[in-house]
């Protein structure tokens, strides 16, 4: 397998005037229309339809990658989440009408979604669709012109990706760039006016870094590593299964991925045999020669995997394989926080397990490191899996299962701390590529109350314009101003009052 197919790098030079015939497309207002927006997103949709075998094969090429993953967690998934944006766009970007107390009832109020102009997208490799086409589709959703740089590491799939961007989007607003670290660094000191960046954190603070003198917003989706606490109550053979699946999918190269394994000595030896169990079922005794099982993607992550692989502990797999740069489904034992395995982000199909008494020592040791992209609890008792939840902190969580929490685009994906900085998926695309603007319309009306903020100030006025303005605990629920029910309320309530004053309140007959 090559892996080190070449890419056609964007030339330097080439990189200024990409960015500058994107700055003109946005100041034409083209990017704006809904209906714009929407063409874009069907014909999104249409590229990962009618090109999913392309896309399959160019990362099959990559790193061996089996077709159906690509088909399912690439394709399937940006299909998914285009429908999802084409079904919520114009509820999304309309502007959202906002109520307050009394003291703010003479302004008309709202919240105007904005796209910010040029936005640059920076994939990671491991899902070579996936990382570039879901931000995309939140920055076209949005509005906005954007650049996508995919990673240099996946060449075929980089390849693919650029032809077809330019065969099914307009390529006036949203281009490709090729190339590596001269090509991004390029791109971040260029025009644009937000950064989208996916992949590891030493390279997402390098990037946050480079772009800080600009003040443009930065959303940084890094990876870490996500642990996985086994209690003694889970059930195992669901357990093994599950953990099997996501510890070996796309080869372990997955940031969500679950890295180590929490667990006490009796789940452990319950747990062991079960999750060799399903990776017999999944690959065979001999995964290397599987077409489900992919490789690792070049020679210099084969070598930094093979390093972290210490065959004293290894009690499963351990084989490797430079020639294909594959690495059998692992599992390591009596290992501790000082192994080579705990101290960085695995990104492979190893599995090391650190036995721990119990979930109050999980914690403890969970919390002694980074915050996790993603935290994974097994157990059949739900106020246990609360108690971690509450005593934690990681991008997302999921109870007796691993990676799924990403599907349901009703939910923001994300990291915290050192696993990232802002989230996306659904809505949080839309919101995340969009500035959202306070707009207040002040009426004239009202300027005999707001003309006592006015100088020359005094004790009065000072008194007045506090009290008007002074927030107050609700002990009630009450109605806010604005909104159906407050109108109509306050309709009813006039028409009553105007029937009393008009024709008394004895009166005979009720009509209006
Ligand atoms: P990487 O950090 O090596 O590369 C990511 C991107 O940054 C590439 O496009 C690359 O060209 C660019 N890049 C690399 N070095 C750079 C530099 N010095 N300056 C500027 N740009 C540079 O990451 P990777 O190996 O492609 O991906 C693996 C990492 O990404 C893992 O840590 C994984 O957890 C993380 N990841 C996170 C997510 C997520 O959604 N949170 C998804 C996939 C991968």
């Amino acid at each position: 397998m090559s892996t080190k197919a070449s890419m056609n790098e964007t030339p330097l030079g080439q990189i200024e005037t990409i960015l500058k015939d994107l700055r003109t497309s946005f100041k034409s207002g083209k990017t704006k229309p809904l209906s714009w927006r929407k063409k874009q997103i069907e014909q999104l949709y249409k590229m990962c339809d009618e090109q999913r075998e392309l896309f399959a094969s160019a990362a099959n090429t990559d790193f061996a990658r089996p077709i159906t993953e690509t088909y399912l967690y690439d394709c399937g998934v940006i299909r998914n989440e285009c429908i999802h944006a084409l079904n919520h766009l114009d509820e999304w970007a309309k502007d959202e009408y906002r109520s307050d107390s009394l003291a703010y009832a003479t302004m008309s109020k709202y919240v105007h979604p904005e796209p910010y102009g040029t936005c640059l997208i920076i994939g990671a490799w491991n899902y070579p669709f996936n990382l570039t086409l879901l931000p995309l589709l939140g920055a076209i959703a949005a509005g906005n012109c954007a650049i996508v740089k995919p990673s240099e590491l996946a060449p075929h799939s980089a390849s693919v990706l650029t032809t077809m961007i330019g065969r099914y989007l307009d390529s006036s607003c949203i281009r490709v760039v090729l190339g590596a670290i001269d090509q991004t660094h390029a791109l971040l000191k260029g025009d644009i006016d937000h950064v989208f960046y996916t992949g590891s954190t030493a390279v997402g603070k390098i990037v946050a870094k480079t772009v800080a003198e600009k003040m443009i917003p930065v959303v940084l989706e890094c990876g870490g590593k996500s642990p996985v606490y086994v209690a003694d109550d889970a059930n195992i053979a669901v357990t093994a299964k599950r953990l099997a699946w996501g510890k070996t999918v796309n080869c372990g190269q997955t940031c969500l991925a679950p890295d180590y394994l929490l667990c006490s000595k009796a789940t452990e030896s319950r747990l062991i045999p079960e999750i060799i169990r399903a990776w017999r079922t999944f690959y065979t005794d001999n995964p290397v020669n599987s077409d489900s099982y992919c490789h690792i993607v070049n020679g210099r992550h084969f070598e930094r995997l093979k390093k972290l692989i210490d065959t004293s502990k290894v009690i499963y797999g351990g084989e490797a394989d430079a020639n294909r740069n594959y690495i059998s489904p692992t599992i390591m034992t009596n290992v501790d926080e000082n192994d080579k395995v705990m101290q960085e982000e695995i990104f492979g199909p190893l599995l090391p397990i650190v036995t721990v008494q119990n979930e109050h020592e999980a914690i403890e040791f969970i919390n002694a490191r980074s915050k996790p992209l993603a935290l994974y609890i097994f157990t059949s008792n739900n106020n246990l899996a609360k108690t971690i939840i509450n005593s934690t902190s990681s991008g997302s969580t999921c109870v007796n299962d691993v990676i799924f929490q990403i599907a349901p685009p009703s939910l923001p994906f994300g990291g915290v701390g050192d696993s990232g900085l802002g989230s996306y998926h659904g809505k949080y695309s839309f919101d995340t590529f969009s500035h959202h603007r306070s707009v207040v319309y002040s009426a004239t009306w009202s300027e005999p109350i707001l003309s006592k903020r006015n100088p020359p100030y005094t004790k009065q006025k000072t008194a007045f314009m506090e009290s008007l303005v002074k927030a107050r605990r609700n002990w009630v629920p009450l109605p806010r101003i604005g909104g159906f029910w407050f109108w109509a309320f306050a309709a009813l309530a006039t028409a009553v009052i105007t029937r009393v004053l008009v024709r008394g309140f004895r009166d005979d007959k009720w009509e209006f």
